[in-house]
């Protein structure tokens, strides 16, 4: 039986805190909007003492937070959102403040990384002990599992900010990203088709050109990330990710891009079972947060 943990998603415009024990038990659920840190980290407090009160002591908490925030637990700054450009929101110890308040261990990740634990543990990642997960959307973010543990290192990947080539004779667009313009999310983030395409890129058709590019992009990420990190499964989540025909395309750039080099029957003939969408939907945040949290208590770090 898994423990009674806590769960924070923790995002730009709106927090999710929720208690259970996975996906068939959530016990109960508060939205709330994203404001200053003292009033939204307050609330949220606030919530998971009325539940201890009702529902008897949690194990532990999780959050999967907005970043860039220092996931590593070994470094003093370790549970604070670092250098996040959202106002007020910088150098704030996040983690430190749920956890002296309700005197309880706390999980802490990036948002990327805990749908990749979620969707190891209850979604379409199960099964396998080396996973990413890219969202695509307003960003690209990138995490994942190597050898069935969350990737963090010098303090957590960046997948979506990898250079990619880019053709400037057939895709003049120079790139969204305000550090390095034409990286991978400069060049296939939502924003980025918008722009490149002056529409909003859920109106452009199944058949227009937009969709061929964007998964040559996403291919050439995605194939540098299967030669340096070797998963055994890929998710693609994210709003760009919506447009159900995207993730075929991409499957088939990835093969062609590889040209049978990985000998790999997964990527050679079950590239359907390789390359995946997310599992969970809207749940997947707070859940992984209860993914975390149960982790945090399996491993006796608490
Ligand atoms: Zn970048």
């Amino acid at each position: 039986m898994s423990p009674l943990v806590g769960g924070i998603e923790a995002g730009g415009t709106k927090f999710v805190c929720a208690v259970g024990t996975g996906p068939n038990d959530i016990r109960d659920q508060l939205r709330i909007a994203t404001t200053t840190p003292r009033e939204t980290i307050g609330h949220a407090i606030r919530f998971f003492q009325s539940q201890r009160e009702k529902l008897g002591p949690l194990s532990a908490i999780g959050i999967a937070s907005f970043g860039p925030i220092d996931p590593v637990r070994r470094s003093p700054t370790f549970g604070y959102i670092t250098s996040t450009p959202k106002p007020g929101w910088g150098n704030i110890d996040f983690a430190g403040s749920v956890g002296r308040a309700l005197d309880i261990p706390v999980g802490f990740d990036t948002d990327v990384n805990v749908a990749a634990l979620v969707e190891w543990r209850w979604g379409a990642g199960q099964g396998v002990e080396n996973l990413i997960y890219l969202t695509i959307g307003t960003g690209i973010g990138g995490g994942g599992l190597v050898n069935g543990r969350l990737m963090h290192g010098l303090i957590h990947p960046e997948m979506g900010h990898i250079r990619i080539p880019h053709d400037l004779q057939a895709d003049p667009y120079p790139g969204h990203c305000p550090y390095h313009g034409d990286c991978l999310e400069g060049l296939a983030c939502g924003p980025a088709m918008n722009e490149r395409w002056q529409q909003a890129s859920e109106s452009l058709p199944p058949d227009h050109p937009a969709w061929a590019l964007e998964a040559n992009y996403l291919a050439l990420a995605l194939v540098n990330f299967i030669c340096t990190l070797s998963p055994e499964r890929i998710v693609l989540g994210g709003g760009v990710m919506s447009q159900t025909q995207l993730i075929g395309l991409v499957r088939d750039k990835v093969q062609q891009l590889l040209n049978e080099y990985v000998q790999s029957p997964a990527i050679l003939s079950r590239v359907d079972e390789y390359i995946v969408s997310p599992a969970l939907g809207d749940r997947s945040g707070v859940l992984g947060a209860f993914a975390l949290a149960q982790q945090l208590v399996a491993r006796g770090t608490c």
